[in-house]
């Protein structure tokens, strides 16, 4: 290995941008003192952080690389599609990702107006102070829901009222994988599969025909390490990138030291996520000439 593949890199994290609980300048200053050498900022549907992490990171000498996590729309789980080095001025990447902002801020407010036509009386003020500020979800609701007394637990909160097919849900608009991918690709871009367990997928052969497919849609690379991932899955999907010739990434998916267990750097055991996957993505793109 030569030195300038050396060093540990988190190419998975969120601030305050999206739902993290550190702000992006923070989120560097934590990764210097970690040690890190370079990380990745990939908020939820937004890229608003990324100016932010930047500077901070020029100014530590820590190398940041401009990120996204698009959720796309898929029917059996949930599939997140990472990006990075996505040039941060790209036009279209910008208008598509306010559109999503403006389509997912009406959906709240519908929300509230469902349950109050079913008697539950809550306000907007209410969901938005349960999420501390941050991007308004389900789970905020549902907090009001049991703290009001309208319901006894989180699960029954989905059950009898937000869940997808209770009375109360709102359709969330998401991108469809195509688009995901071609947003991150025209913003010069790698699109990167975000951990594939999320999926919801029965066997390692519908995984293999998904990334076939994908392939073929402008898919990269896949997220192999991550903390919810076993040995057996790394392995899966280290053979499947393989395969497909695709890129291999990893990271902790860090939103904050009150929000979990996993930590930057490390996620829940010792990642140890070597500076080579971050060269290959420059060789991947010709940013090393
Ligand atoms: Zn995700
Ligand atoms: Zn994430």
């Amino acid at each position: 290995m030569t030195k300038r593949m050396m060093g540990r890199v988190d190419l998975h994290l969120h601030t305050t941008a999206s739902d993290g609980v550190l702000s992006p300048s923070r989120i560097v200053r934590y990764a210097k003192e970690k040690g890190l050498k370079a990380i990745a900022i990939t908020d939820h549907d937004t890229i608003d952080g990324n100016t932010e992490a930047l500077d901070e990171g020029a100014r530590l000498s820590l190398e940041v690389i401009p990120g996204v996590e698009i959720s796309a729309q898929f029917e059996l789980g949930s599939m997140h599609i990472l990006g990075f080095f996505i040039d941060i001025g790209n036009r279209g990447l910008n208008e598509r990702l306010s559109l999503l902002q403006e389509t997912r801020a009406k959906r709240n407010p519908k929300m509230v107006q469902k349950l109050r036509e079913l008697g539950v009386e809550i306000s907007y003020d209410e969901v938005f102070q349960a999420s501390g500020g941050g991007q308004v979800g389900r789970p905020h609701f549902a907090q009001v829901l049991l703290k009001k007394g309208y319901v006894n637990t989180m699960q029954e909160a989905f059950d009898r009222y937000l869940g997808k097919g209770a009375p109360a849900y709102v359709h969330k608009f998401r991108f469809d994988p195509r688009e995901a991918m071609k947003l991150i690709r025209e913003a010069r871009g790698i699109p990167v599969l975000a951990h594939p367990f999320t999926l919801h997928l029965e066997s390692a052969h519908q995984l293999n025909g998904l990334l076939a497919e994908m392939v073929q849609l402008g898919l990269m690379g896949i997220e192999i390490s991550y903390p919810e991932h076993t040995k057996d899955q790394i392995s899966l999907y280290k053979g499947l990138a393989e395969k497909h010739g695709l890129l291999v990434t990893g990271g902790s998916d860090y939103h904050g030291i009150e929000t979990g267990k996993v930590d930057i750097g490390i996620g829940s055991r010792d990642m140890r996520l070597s500076y080579s996957m971050v060269e290959a993505m420059k060789e991947a793109l010709d940013l090393n000439s």
